[in-house]
């Protein structure tokens, strides 16, 4: 499965800042600093799940670089980071192929929704980082000794009540849970990373989406082994109890 993500940036507290922050939220990262390092790795087709380029670089502009690789016909996701008011930058970055952008200085938030969303978009063409699933298709994530699987692009399950699509909300919840398998993610937690800037739900909304998804994907809602509640903590999520 292609999984790691390549960022392209030359200032360090901007590189440490998104691999630190990618890799805390469970990727796998690689950075380079300049635009021919840059072009070279993303040269080499279905290496990356995705891009994240700067626009300034030692060597070349990172639109030129975006440009090359299109023409090359490698359609790897990628996310410009563009300088405040640039919106110029923005229409060339578009035009040339790109999928998106975050303007610096950005929230970290912000950048992973883009990049959750960039993965997603990608559909199953270059691959998800959770879980895998033989056959053809987008990989889905399989746990209950196969009783439940989850695909997180198109947000199909196969549940207590048979296949179901699932809302972006629950979707999104099973996919910080996922990825921090085995790690309590506090109600706070959850709530930004789940519901960000979209509104202000309270930490009860929480509560109630868990207990709608252990109907879902628990064998016994009232005793869950899969979505656990760790008592004055918040929730973690366990593939095999
Ligand atoms: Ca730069």
């Amino acid at each position: 499965m292609s999984g790691a993500i390549l960022v392209i940036e030359d200032e360090p507290l901007v590189r440490d800042l998104v691999a630190f922050n990618l890799q805390h939220a469970g990727y796998a990262v690689q950075t380079v600093t300049t635009f021919a390092d840059g072009l070279s790795q993303l040269l080499q087709r279905e290496r990356y799940a995705l891009a994240i380029v700067d626009v300034m670089l030692p060597g070349g502009d990172g639109i030129e670089l975006v440009r090359r690789v299109r023409q090359q016909g490698i359609s790897t996701p990628v996310l410009l980071l563009t300088a405040r008011g640039e919106s110029t930058t923005k229409v060339r970055g578009f035009d040339v192929g790109a999928d998106d952008y975050v303007t610096k200085p950005f929230d970290v938030p912000e950048l992973l929704a883009r990049v959750r969303a960039l993965l997603r978009r990608a559909s199953g063409d270059h691959g998800f980082v959770v879980g895998g699933g033989g056959g053809g298709g987008a990989p889905r994530f399989e746990f209950g000794g196969g009783r439940y699987w989850i695909r997180f692009d198109s947000g199909l399950a196969q549940t207590n009540e048979g296949e179901v699509t699932l809302s972006d909300k629950e979707l999104r919840l099973l996919e910080q849970l996922v990825r921090q398998e085995d790690r309590v993610l506090s109600r706070a937690d959850l709530l930004e990373e789940v519901w960000g800037m979209d509104a202000f739900p309270t930490e009860r909304t929480i509560d109630n989406f868990v207990l709608r998804l252990r109907r879902l994907f628990e064998p016994d809602p009232e005793s869950p082994v899969h979505l656990v509640t760790v008592r004055g903590r918040g929730y973690l999520f366990r593939r095999n109890p």
